[in-house]
């Protein structure tokens, strides 16, 4: 009820633990009023007061402006547990581990490549699958693809998929050491096996943008942008491969759970102690997961680039600025009550967003704090920011994802006309390249919150700050 929400500050609302038994620490919610009502429709805000719950919780339980309804926790959701005995929960990660995104920067002017812009969407949609459970054209045996899982973004630049630098840039060098195979079920690497270097379905996809305005000009230098610039945008993660370990251990926790005493508000939010059997196998799990997502955006990457020079000749370069992830669970060390501590964050559509002078930051961004790269929609902008020092200290160093869902994905075919909305993206210089009219009709701008207000809750409250908008001209959907 929005009787007991509190604004706590501009932006910021609390639900205090006197809500409701079994609260261990209050729920946030970063919003403006009217993102506020309208994720008042859905179970979200129930499902931040659930993972209030969680054992070993610290701070709070934290929505960002784009949270909607999930498993278990909501989507757009941050929560960090006490190292090492605090909850690590799946439904906390969410079904595409490490679903996340990466910007690749060209060196031209749009206006310098406009004339070829139907030939490079058409190259860059040819040469990288997509579609539900689609496979490519890369053929791993069983032991190769654990040396991805081992590996991630590593494995990839190795085997002649892009350069080291490509590793600098990409948030923990696109590779979790603590990965474990083994703990990967069959069912999961069969699901897997096929699918490296494709784009998958839905909200994924392959996107050339231009960047239409510069708000930070100090990190727009420090990151390379420049008003005009065209950019290219990947959103993936780890395919089938992810979802099933997943599936796998949300089975497994929900069964480990009253061995250890624990009881959850929703079955969906089942998790095990961290230092558990159950907790490190998962952890290892995910990790594997993760290292799979980023070698697939890395090998997609490289196929950009080939595609890339296909069409503009040998020395157009695309260069990666940063490749973050928006559903994982990482160890890292956070201020709380004035001391340093090693929490578990869960990070479930929400986006790592380091302040300036971290050591994880690549060293050409460590001044000014990490990119984060914020997709917005098919018709709508796209955002870079920063990570800022307030951001570490009132959401442990993360922000929102996306605009959000607003509607269901039945919802917006039944409200929207995707055959109008193609007219009227192709208008407005936009090239969607789609699977169906229903599909395009379900990913629609309207199917999204608003993404400039939710940017702005963000850069208003300082969690990070606006850099530069981006607006799309190509857009590929899986
Ligand atoms: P998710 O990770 O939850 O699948 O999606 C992240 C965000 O991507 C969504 O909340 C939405 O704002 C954004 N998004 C979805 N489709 C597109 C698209 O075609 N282009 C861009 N730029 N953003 C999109
Ligand atoms: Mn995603
Ligand atoms: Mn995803």
């Amino acid at each position: 009820d929005k009787a007991d929400i509190r604004k706590v500050a501009p932006f910021i609302w609390q639900i205090d633990k006197s809500y409701r038994p079994g609260m261990n620490v209050p729920a946030i919610i970063f919003a403006t009023e009217q993102i506020l009502d309208g994720v008042l429709k859905d179970r979200s805000i129930e499902q931040l007061v659930n993972v209030t719950s969680l054992s070993g919780i610290q701070k709070a339980a934290m929505a960002m402006p784009d949270m909607h309804e999930g498993y278990g926790f909501p989507i757009g959701g941050v929560a960090a547990t006490s190292w090492p005995s605090g909850a690590i929960s799946p439904g906390g990660i969410g079904y595409d581990i490490n679903c996340g995104v990466r910007l690749l920067k060209s060196d031209c002017r749009f206006s310098q490549i406009e004339q070829y812009i139907g030939k490079l969407g058409h190259e860059i949609y040819k040469s990288i699958p997509s579609g539900v459970g689609k496979g490519g054209d890369i053929r791993l045996s069983v032991k190769e693809l654990d040396n991805v899982l081992q590996h991630g973004s590593k494995w990839a630049v190795k085997n002649g998929y892009g350069n080291e630098r490509d590793l600098e840039r990409t948030e923990s060098s696109g590779c979790l050491e603590n990965a474990y195979p083994n703990a990967v079920s069959e069912k999961a690497k069969k699901r897997g096996i096929d699918q490296l270097g494709t784009l998958g379905s839905g909200n994924h996809f392959l996107e050339i943008d231009v960047v239409d305005e510069i708000y930070d000009t100090e990190c727009a230098d420090a990151y390379g942008l420049f008003k005009g610039q065209a950019v290219v945008l990947i959103h993936t993660g780890s395919r089938g491969l992810g979802h099933q370990v997943a599936t796998d251990y949300v089975k497994i926790m929900m069964s480990s759970m009253e061995k250890y005493g624990i009881s959850v508000p929703d079955r969906e939010l089942a998790y095990a102690p961290f230092d558990s059997p159950e907790g490190q196998r998962y952890y290892a799990a995910m990790a594997a997961a993760a290292n799979f997502a980023w070698a697939n955006r890395q090998i997609i990457t490289h196929k950009i680039r080939e595609a890339w020079e296909s069409v503009l000749g040998r020395d157009a370069r695309l260069t990666l600025l940063y490749d973050v992830a928006h559903n994982i669970a990482k160890i890292e060390d956070h201020e709380i009550d004035g001391k340093s501590r090693k929490v578990i964050v869960h990070r479930k559509g929400a986006t790592r967003a380091f302040g300036p002078h971290h050591p994880e930051i690549p060293e050409a961004y460590r001044v000014v704090g990490q990119p984060v790269i914020i997709p917005g929609s098919m018709g709508t902008a796209s955002y870079v920011l920063a990570g800022t020092e307030a951001g570490m200290l009132m959401s442990f160093g993360s922000t929102c994802h996306g605009a959000g869902r607003q509607l269901s994905r039945s919802e917006a075919t039944r409200m929207i006309d995707g055959k109008q909305l193609m007219m009227e993206l192709r208008d407005r210089g936009i090239y969607p390249y789609i699977g169906s009219i229903k599909e395009l009709a379900e990913e629609a701008p309207e199917a999204y919150k608003d993404v400039d207000d939710v940017v702005d809750v963000i850069d208003r409250t300082g969690i990070a700050k606006k850099v530069a908008k981006l607006k799309p001209v190509v857009v590929i959907k899986g």
